[in-house]
């Protein structure tokens, strides 16, 4: 996936941390975490 810019960890989808804050079905955004550092990594959001 990319390289932690704080920690400069290399990290990919088997090892970062998603977490989900879901108000519902619709309305839901993930938050990539690096698991290294706690570092936020970003967010995207899950339009379905
Ligand atoms: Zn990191």
């Amino acid at each position: 996936m990319g390289i932690c810019p704080y920690c400069k960890q290399y990290i990919d989808l088997n090892t970062i941390v998603i977490e989900k804050k879901g108000k519902g079905i619709v309305d839901q955004d993930r938050i990539y975490i690096c698991p290294c550092c706690d570092y936020v990594l970003g967010f995207s959001y899950a339009m379905r």
